[in-house]
């Protein structure tokens, strides 16, 4: 393929938008804040659930407690009843000792009661200051996601705004390119998935680094400047610099 010498030039500009382009998507997928923010999304779910299943908790052990604070209510008005008709002397005998066994087993279970009410208590406090540390960093998440947020979407605004000037460049620089050159640099493109063009420096390929043998070099200085040159292993287009043909051996044995 042939194409006009300044304009193989153009392929590699439009290769750098490319390859500016390609770091700019890998920067944004790759930004700090957003892997942290993704983290912190995760740590909030969690301490969220974790908060839920606390204050339920809670709630059960609040009733447990003021059915623990009933009972051992009830048993306490029992044994004040029982040690009224013990007092009040008008019971007989019998039922004086039957009264006496039943205070003291009732006086029993009112430390057992009240032992039960008193663990209640100590793990309703503990889930209550549990709940308190939890919405502290529930609180502390928030806060952190917010400012996180925002440096992603300031990111994003950032990087839309480079990569509109970026295309923006590349469809002028497109505008100028042959059909058909600017076809086959997209293809190859494509296919090597960053540019479709590179320099050939110092008888070097720019994109494989493959250094051309002698010869090829040699033929590379001496085709017509027009002519659209391809790397031989990684098949790129070659851009050589703006420097004047060399003459070909030919041209030289003819003067
Ligand atoms: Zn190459």
């Amino acid at each position: 393929m042939k194409a006009p010498a300044a304009m193989q030039q153009e392929l590699i500009g439009l290769a750098q938008c490319d390859r500016d382009l390609g770091q700019l998507a890998h920067r944004l997928s790759a930004l700090p804040a957003r892997a942290e923010l993704a983290a912190v999304v995760a740590a909030l779910t969690t301490a969220e659930a974790d908060l839920t299943a606390v204050a339920t908790g809670i709630l059960a052990l609040e009733s447990e407690l003021a059915r623990a604070d009933s009972d051992v209510a009830a048993v306490r008005e029992r044994i004040v009843r029982d040690q009224a008709r013990m007092d009040d002397g008008s019971a007989p005998a019998r039922e004086l000792v039957s009264l006496t066994h039943e205070v003291s087993s009732l006086v029993r279970r009112q430390a057992d009661l009240e032992d039960l009410e008193l663990e209640v208590m100590e793990r309703l406090e503990a889930a209550t200051r549990e709940r308190t540390d939890l919405a502290q960093r529930i609180g502390d998440l928030q806060q952190r996601r917010e400012a996180l947020s925002a440096t992603v979407a300031q990111a994003l605004a950032e990087a839309e705004q480079e990569q509109v000037r970026l295309q923006q460049r590349r469809d002028g620089i497109c505008l100028v390119l042959d059909p058909e050159l600017r076809a086959l640099y997209e293809r190859i493109r494509a296919e090597r998935g960053d540019v479709g063009a590179v320099r050939l420096t110092e008888g070097r390929c720019d994109g494989c680094r493959l250094v051309l043998t002698p010869a090829d070099r040699q033929r590379c200085l001496q085709a017509d400047p027009d002519e659209v040159l391809r790397c031989e292993d990684c098949r790129r287009i070659l851009v050589r610099d703006g420097k004047p043909r060399q003459p070909l051996d030919d041209d030289v044995a003819a003067r």
